[in-house]
């Protein structure tokens, strides 16, 4: 299963983008999204967001 980030907690600090391995986050409007299609489901992201926008779903 991908991982996704909350729009709604998302900051847009971009920190989560810079510690994907296959750079499946990339940024929309002020915030960030995750391409599913891309995602390896390695959870790098999900300890990195500060504000712990992102989890697996
Ligand atoms: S779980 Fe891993 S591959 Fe998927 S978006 Fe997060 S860092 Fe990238
Ligand atoms: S690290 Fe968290 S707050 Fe920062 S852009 Fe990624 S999901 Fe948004």
């Amino acid at each position: 299963m991908a991982y996704q980030i909350d729009r709604n907690i998302c900051t847009g600090c971009g920190a989560c983008a810079g510690n994907c391995p296959v750079s499946a986050i990339e940024q929309k409007d002020d915030k960030y999204e995750i391409n599913a299609s891309v995602c390896i489901s390695c959870g790098a992201c999900e300890s990195t967001c500060p504000v712990s926008a992102i989890s697996q779903k």
